[in-house]
């Protein structure tokens, strides 16, 4: 479906002009990688955003809830992929938390 090229090094990564800022990425991350950032520009006035790359687990739930093929996940063959921690779990609740808006924003 994407016509993106992958990313080199990147475990997740988005097409900014397809997301219309649903948040339903974000509710379904299970660690604490993606929240919404600001954005006056944008349909909704947010923008979807990779904020841990490092915590990502490759479980491709985000791809698979976007309506609009604007998040990416890459291959388990050609990314080594994180371990859930609590941290990162913590981290998701709290993003939940915030209205999936980034923390500290
Ligand atoms: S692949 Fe899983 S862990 Fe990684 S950003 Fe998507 S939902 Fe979160
Ligand atoms: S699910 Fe898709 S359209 Fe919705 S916020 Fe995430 S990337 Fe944007």
């Amino acid at each position: 479906m994407s016509i993106m090229k992958a990313p080199e090094n990147t475990p997740v990564w988005t097409d900014e002009s397809r997301c219309k800022a649903c948040d339903l990425c974000v509710s379904v991350c299970p660690a604490g990688v993606l929240a919404m950032r600001y954005d006056a520009k944008s349909v909704l006035g947010a923008m979807i955003t990779v904020v841990h790359p490092e915590s990502c687990i490759g479980c491709n739930e985000c791809e698979l809830a976007c309506p609009d093929f604007a998040i990416f996940v890459a291959d388990k063959k050609e990314y080594k992929f994180a371990k859930l921690t609590d941290q990162a779990k913590e981290r998701q609740q709290k993003i939940a938390e915030n209205n999936y808006m980034m923390l500290g924003a």
